[in-house]
């Protein structure tokens, strides 16, 4: 799960890590009150407004930006918010722009970036630092790796003293800066386990025109794995931030990811969900959605998967790829009948069955007057798939 920097802000305030002072607002008539309550807090008319949504990039995109006084703090929160951002991390769809951050303006003297991760690598949780803020990190990784930092922690010493050191002096801070950088890393490690985080990214951390260690932003992602343990990061959750397919999934306990392609996949089993997707590729095809049913769904289950790959405009095609073994056939067979009884359907469908209860399975499909495709194995319904859906969707079929 992502939550919104704002949020991440607050979380790394209650671990005593400096961030700027700031008020998140959803209407421009918020926005103002926030401003206004910065300048009499911070007797500073510098001023940020900031755009909140689930995607970094916003500085370049227009929705970050620096203001001076009340009535260009107004202004600007007029303009950005509900606006469409484009950045590099949204598409090209962009995202709309619901929430703003009014922050108070911090003079930059350097732009550093520091962050956490879990690493599969070395199966450890990586602390990681560049003298590179401000930019792209992934683009810095690509063309001079030498320049990001990296720290693998003990899980069972945690961040030692001595690593949080080398990072600040690494990145060539001296003194009593170098002192905060290296407080800074330890509690924003304490943080980051504490949370159950997967990733926390503070790009740029900045060191001030007067020597103050600061968080100027705050990307963090959880494990959602472990969210019933933090109720409370759980309710940051903005639904209207997450691809509500994946979040109509989620509702129906199913393993569903969203991809390019415009081949819908409806498959059970992680690994047979691999494999059908490697294949569908090895015929020159590309999957619309990663989704895994699961070994025991119902009915219900599999029509609401169903009716979640038909939805996507992006699907050209649909692979049905089952191997029966405490999944039943029939069961599948019921769910795709359900949801084409309530959705219908526009483009061709290829199933393969194989398992448990295949004959009725099948006989139940062919019996319902669907126009499906059978496939013999995985091979054959890969290379159905990808032809019909090269052809488009066919003509009087619903
Ligand atoms: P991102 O583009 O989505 O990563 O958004 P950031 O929060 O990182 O902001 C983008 C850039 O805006 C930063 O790298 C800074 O250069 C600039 N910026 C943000 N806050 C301030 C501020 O308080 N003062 C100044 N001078 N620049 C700021
Ligand atoms: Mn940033």
């Amino acid at each position: 799960m992502k939550i919104h920097e704002y949020q991440g802000k607050e979380i790394l305030k209650r671990y005593g890590v400096p961030v700027p002072k700031g008020v998140p607002a959803l209407s421009v008539g918020e926005a103002e009150r926030a401003a206004d309550a910065l300048i009499a807090e911070t007797g500073s008319e510098t001023l940020v407004v900031k755009a909140q949504i689930h995607a970094g990039g916003r500085g370049k995109g227009g929705g970050v930006k620096v203001v001076k006084g009340l009535a260009a703090a107004r202004e600007t929160a007029q303009k950005i918010l509900g606006m469409n951002l484009v950045t590099h991390q949204t598409g090209p769809g962009g995202q709309l722009v619901r929430r703003l951050l009014i922050e108070q303006g911090v003079s930059i003297a350097r732009e550093l970036y520091v962050g956490a991760l879990v690493d599969r690598g070395t199966g450890r949780v990586v602390v990681m630092a560049s003298s590179e803020g401000g930019m792209d990190i992934e683009e810095v990784a690509a063309k001079s790796p030498e320049k990001i930092l990296k720290e693998v922690v003990d899980p069972a010493l945690g961040l030692a003293q001595f690593q949080a050191r080398d990072l600040a002096y690494g990145l060539g801070l001296k003194g009593d800066v170098a002192k905060q950088a290296a407080g800074f890393l330890m509690k924003l490690y304490a943080c980051f386990v504490d949370v159950d985080a997967s990733l926390v990214e503070i790009n740029p951390l900045v060191v001030t025109t007067d020597g103050k260690v600061l968080a100027l932003d705050c990307k963090m992602t959880f494990d959602d794995n472990a969210l019933y343990r933090h109720r409370d990061i759980e309710a940051f959750r903005d639904l209207e931030e997450e691809d509500a397919a994946e979040t109509e999934a989620k509702k129906y306990d199913l393993s569903f990811i969203k991809l390019d392609g415009n081949i819908g996949c409806m498959v059970n089993g992680a690994g047979l969900a691999m494999a059908t997707m490697d294949i569908i590729k090895h015929f020159g095809g590309q999957p619309a959605n990663f989704l895994d049913v699961g070994g025991g769904a119902t009915t219900e289950k599999v029509t609401a998967a169903f009716k979640i790959i038909t939805a996507d405009p992006s699907v050209k095609g649909i692979f049905v790829n089952i191997f029966g073994g405490i999944m039943k056939c029939d069961t599948i067979a019921d769910g795709i009948i359900a949801a084409v009884k309530e959705v219908g359907l526009k483009v061709p469908l290829v199933v393969r069955l194989e398992g448990t209860n295949v004959e009725l399975g099948r006989s139940k499909l062919a019996s319902s007057g669907l126009a499906v495709t059978t496939a013999t194995d995985m091979a054959d319904g890969a290379k159905k798939v990808v032809q019909s859906a090269a052809g488009g969707s066919r003509s009087g079929a619903n």
